[in-house]
């Protein structure tokens, strides 16, 4: 039986517990192994590979943070749902911390739960991740636990293994669509689809990120010029003639990326060979750590802004993008955080900061995006307090360029009728 698809480990030091939650993830489809110490649960997870973890988070031998950090070490890919009685804030705090420590969280269950709310929190994870449960093409351990090398990330490069994926961005008030971000793959040989988290920091670290940064403009901009604004569908619609013109490409830079000295006449003339207005690409900036050199990442922000391109603050709300850069730098967007967009259902406070991130962005006359969007319940509360736009799993997970562009086309049809 060890060849289904889905398996669930579960490390819960109550046995009785453990048992029920083994009992509901085989009646959703899950073949389940339940461990009551923290010792069992590493080594099953490194000879059984689960797809799926369930995890208390207090127990007497170690407490479930010290195992979140852990799976974070060991770069574990499985989705982990987390259960326990501690308090909603708590529960939270630990999803938050384990979302930065990399780790994929599939949801929380305040314990004491109820086997159905279990159950449609397993069946609904299981039903969305489609493709992302890919066999793993090498199911050794050791070698799971990759370090990409500078070496690798070169020879990657040179054999165009990257690949970009579409995410759809659309308005809260009437669900119209607004543009894309590109979100970058690395499509290995060896390990098959690698996300941006694993190779990203190795590029900014081994001075890769300049010439990965500007594969990933060439090619976005020729997507979203050749395709994206070239669609008859799209055009072909007299009384919303402006869409092809409103619509918005995002691209991540990272901020080492500022460092390209000619990085602006790059992408001024990619958008001029493409024919694309400056004013529908906007840059996602994160950690602006451009710190380091602040006063020339000013500078560069500044002129980018000046040429016309639209600049956005990502993940507003965490350490790495605060307050004080908002003020300090050019930005046209303020994009906040999916860590509280994702738990708004659940806590009052995730709300408040949402309302508070909106408003302030308004106050200062920029564009308010939320990302992590999941549930319809958020997306009508974003649409309340005006937040303008919104991205996430329920509008569309991020798609290949052709079925991003289906989708667009298919979106436009149901959202005129
Ligand atoms: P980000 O810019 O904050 O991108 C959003 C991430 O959230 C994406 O992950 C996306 O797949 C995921 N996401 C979107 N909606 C939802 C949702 O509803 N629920 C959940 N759980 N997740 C959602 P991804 O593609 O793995 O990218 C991770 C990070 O890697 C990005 O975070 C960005 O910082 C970086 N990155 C991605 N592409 C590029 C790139 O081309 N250049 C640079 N410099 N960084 C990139
Ligand atoms: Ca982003
Ligand atoms: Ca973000």
């Amino acid at each position: 039986m060890d060849n289904n698809k889905y398996k669930l480990l579960i490390l819960d030091d109550d046995t009785l517990i453990a048992r029920t939650i083994s009992v509901i993830g085989e009646s959703s489809g899950f073949e389940t192994r339940a461990t009551t110490s923290p010792e069992s649960f590493f080594k099953t997870l490194d000879e059984w590979q689960p797809t799926h973890i369930a995890l208390d988070l207090i127990m007497p031998d170690m407490d479930g943070v010290e195992v979140l950090v852990e799976l974070a070490r060991k770069e574990c890919t499985a989705r982990i749902l987390i259960t326990s009685g501690v308090g909603s804030r708590v529960l939270d705090a630990a999803r938050r911390s384990a979302v930065e420590h990399g780790l994929s969280i599939a949801g929380v269950v305040p314990k004491p739960f109820s086997p159905g709310q279990l159950r449609e929190l397993l069946n609904k994870d299981r039903d969305s991740r489609g493709d992302a449960l890919e066999p793993d093409p090498h199911p050794d351990p050791a070698r799971r636990r990759f370090e990409v090398t500078t070496e690798e990330l070169e020879a990657a490069l040179e054999r165009d293994e990257f690949e970009l994926v579409y995410q759809p961005k659309v308005k809260c008030a009437d669900s119209d669509l607004a543009g894309f971000e590109a979100l970058v793959r690395w499509r290995c040989p060896q390990r098959g689809l690698v996300p941006p988290a694993l190779f990203i920091p190795v590029a900014e670290t081994c001075g890769l990120i300049a010439p990965l940064t500007r594969l990933i403009i060439r090619r976005s901009i020729e997507w979203f010029a050749r395709e994206v604004r070239a669609c008859p569908e799209l055009n072909d619609n007299p009384w919303r003639s402006s869409l092809v013109e409103r619509l918005t490409l995002s691209i991540n830079l990272s901020a080492r990326s500022l460092g390209d000295a000619e990085f602006i006449e790059f992408v001024h003339e990619q958008c001029a060979a493409a024919s694309i207005d400056p004013f529908c690409l906007v840059f996602e900036l994160t950690e602006t750590s451009a710190m380091e050199d602040p006063v020339s990442s000013l500078d560069l922000l500044t002129r980018l802004r000046m040429k016309g391109f639209q600049l956005s603050i990502d993940d507003f709300g965490t350490g790495y993008s605060s307050m004080l850069q908002l003020v300090r730098l050019p930005f046209s967007e303020v994009k906040v955080d999916k860590s509280f967009v994702m738990s708004a259902p659940r806590s009052e406070e995730s709300r408040a900061v949402i309302r508070s991130i909106v408003e302030l962005g308004h106050s200062l006359g920029l564009r308010t995006t939320a990302e992590g969007v999941e549930d319809p319940d958020t997306l009508e509360y974003l649409k309340e307090i005006e937040c303008d736009l919104a991205q996430g799993f329920l509008i569309s997970r991020p798609l290949p360029a052709d079925e991003a562009l289906a989708w667009a086309r298919r979106h436009l049809n149901s959202w005129r009728e």
